[in-house]
């Protein structure tokens, strides 16, 4: 086996959609510096660029936006034609669009479900063929929330989460006769510009921020870093016997 050192990605080409900024920034960094090679998708080119510029040359910015007709098998077509192949897809990209019910309209309902659960299923079902061949690994992005509850506005958000869970169990058991491991990393509060993303003012995103950090065990926010780390262990060769998991990176939020 494989000793646990940090060329174990040398070779392999990871996807990381929403890899302009926060974890997915995070993880595509720590991907090229395990020696990974690295296409970086989202919908901006500029923080895309600004990612694959701290990556050296392992980063290759892709701006797409993974919910448009068409962009899962251009996405995947552009990997291929750029790398020849297809190990790791880390379906990053989400957004959170807040409203009670009551207040849940098209405009905040089909957008969450387009980026946060369908894009993710017709990514990685465009990644199948590749993946296949790689014996690869899918790591789905969800939330600590996904597993309780979020009254006041976040249901629907946590809702396309904890589907994107119950799709990494079902997809665990579904692609492991190709070899393929599905994972689901679940971040808890992490400081990230999601909430400037999802139209927050600073006085509500400084009134969240305090609510997370009063209900989070260990009394901080955590760092991209720190959900990075984990997201790239368990795509590891060193993870090869891990699949079907929710793996939590929330300071202890989920069991509090
Ligand atoms: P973020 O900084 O807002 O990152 C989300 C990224 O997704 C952005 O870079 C955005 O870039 C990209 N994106 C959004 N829609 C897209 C689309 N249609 N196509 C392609 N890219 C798209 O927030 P983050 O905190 O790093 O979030 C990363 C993931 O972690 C999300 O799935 C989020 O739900 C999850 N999460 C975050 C937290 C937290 O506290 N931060 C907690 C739990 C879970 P463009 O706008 O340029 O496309």
């Amino acid at each position: 086996m494989d000793s646990i050192d940090s060329t174990s990605l040398h070779g392999k080409v990871v996807v990381v959609t929403g890899a302009g900024t926060g974890i997915g920034r995070a993880t595509a960094h720590e991907f090229a510096a395990l020696g990974a090679q690295v296409v970086a998708v989202g919908r901006r080119p500029e923080p895309l660029a600004e990612t694959a510029a701290a990556g050296g040359s392992r980063i290759t910015p892709l701006p797409a936006d993974v919910t448009a007709p068409g962009a899962p098998d251009q996405v995947v077509d552009a990997v291929l034609a750029r790398h020849g192949r297809l190990d790791i897809l880390v379906n990053n990209a989400g957004i959170v669009r807040s409203a009670p019910l009551g207040a849940i309209s098209q405009a905040t309902l089909e957008p969450q479900l387009a980026t946060n659960l369908i894009a993710p299923i017709l990514l990685t079902q465009a990644a199948l063929p590749a993946l296949t061949t790689a014996r690869g690994v899918v790591v789905n992005i969800t939330t600590s929330v996904g597993q309780r509850a979020w009254p006041a506005g976040g249901a629907v958000y946590a809702a396309t989460k904890s589907a994107l869970e119950l799709l990494t169990r079902s997809w665990a058991v579904e692609l492991a006769p190709r070899g393929i491991r599905v994972v689901a990393v679940a971040p808890g509060a992490i400081e990230t510009p999601i909430g400037e993303h999802s139209g927050h003012t600073p006085e509500q995103s400084e009134r969240i921020r305090d609510w997370q950090i009063a209900h989070t065990p260990l009394g901080r926010l955590g760092r991209p870093e720190e959900v990075a780390w984990a997201i790239t262990r368990l795509a590891c060769p060193q993870s090869s016997f891990v699949t079907g998991v929710v793996f939590p990176v929330d300071g202890g939020a989920v069991v509090a």
